[in-house]
């Protein structure tokens, strides 16, 4: 059997070190890897590769930094041609990205099968980029790797039980690589404070609006002013943004780091603040209580369970991060599986029947 892998970002790469590492335990499957370039510097894309033992790309596209309508069309017509070329037997995507709904695309109008992983999450908000993506893509796909029921029950609202498809509540697969992983973690080669805050911030909806991105930032600098370190690790877009709208940091931020430094930054932090997406469930399962600087999560059990709650923007974020950020996180049983995704995954596409 021969998988088509389509990467393109930082947290498919993190995604994908896990499927690689089952796959390669199967001497019957082969993995072929497209690396569209969506993400590019080295502490976005190569850090991971080496860090995790990600296969090396067989195919680099280079095509980034364009508007979202000229990167998925030039992806979808270099995708479609390496998939002439190499005759996959499935195309796996992964999450929600422009290089998720690229390699999809390409793969179906070829009649070769897809299979998408993190399928059926929600946000509900259609303003949001990924959300098409995502919508887009499990249309597409003939097999649906869920993360959560959630997932599952999205996609049965959808109507998708009436479909020729397979739908695959198969955990979460960022549990395996934080599984994986964790033994590895390593600090960061920056001094750390014995206590901090861990905070990312990189989300279109966010650094796309500067009232949002203000607002953001001036409760990180009071947080700070007040004597509460915080780490963050920031996103190359952000930064460009706040140097050209010159928005004020009253601390230093540090560069992205590597996933290994990450999950040390996990382990060690008081609580997270972010607008990530797999930061959200990474602060689960270190235990750590979760900011989420967004209106709306698809991962909404995780607000269900008091884990982690959402900004009300029209409110002061400064104030309602001090409301909750002394609020315990008591571990839950599995609400993403049991860290053996990639095993089901692998399973399935070995033994997959229309
Ligand atoms: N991450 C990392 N280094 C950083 C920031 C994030 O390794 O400096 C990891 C993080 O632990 C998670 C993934 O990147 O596994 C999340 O990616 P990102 O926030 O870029 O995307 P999203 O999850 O929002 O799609």
């Amino acid at each position: 059997m021969k998988i088509l892998t389509i990467l393109g970002a930082r947290p498919q790469f993190i995604k994908a070190a896990a499927l690689s590492a089952e796959i390669a335990k199967h001497q019957d499957v082969e993995e072929i890897i497209i690396h569209t370039g969506q993400h590019f510097d080295a502490n976005m894309s190569e850090v991971f590769f080496e860090q995790m033992g990600i296969p090396k790309p067989d195919y680099n596209l280079n095509i980034n930094s364009l508007s979202h309508g000229a990167m998925t069309g030039r992806m979808l017509e270099k995708i479609e041609a390496l998939i002439i070329k190499e005759q996959p037997d499935w195309v796996v995507v992964y999450g929600d990205t422009n290089s998720t709904i690229a390699g999809a695309l390409a793969a179906k109008k070829l009649h070769v099968k897809v299979a998408h992983i993190e399928a059926g999450l929600r946000s509900f908000d259609m303003k949001m980029p990924e959300e098409i993506n995502r919508i887009l893509t499990d249309q597409i796909s003939n097999i649906l790797f869920c993360p959560t029921e959630t997932a599952v029950q999205n996609l049965k609202n959808e109507g998708f039980l009436i479909k020729p498809v397979k739908i695959i509540k198969s955990g979460d697969i960022m549990f395996d690589s934080v599984l994986l992983f964790k033994q590895k973690m390593k600090a960061p080669g920056f001094s750390l404070p014995d206590q901090f805050v861990l905070a990312t911030v990189h989300r279109q909806e966010n650094t796309d609006d500067l009232n949002r991105l203000k607002k953001i930032m001036q409760a990180l600098n009071r947080l700070h002013e007040e004597g509460q370190p915080i780490i963050l690790p920031l996103h190359p877009r952000t930064r460009n943004i706040l140097k050209k709208e010159n928005i004020p940091l009253s601390f230093e931020p540090v560069s992205p780091v590597g996933y290994l430094e990450m999950l040390y930054l996990l382990e060690h932090a008081q609580f997270v603040i972010t607008d990530s997406g797999g930061l959200q469930k990474e602060a689960y399962f270190f235990g750590k209580y979760c900011i989420t600087l967004r209106d709306s999560t698809e991962w909404i059990e995780l607000v269900d369970h008091h884990f982690n709650t959402l900004i009300n923007f029209d409110r002061d974020i400064y104030t309602q991060i001090k409301e909750v950020s002394h609020t315990k996180v008591n571990h839950h049983d599995e609400l993403y599986g049991k860290g053996n995704t990639a095993e089901i995954i692998v399973h399935e596409l070995k033994n997959y029947e229309v």
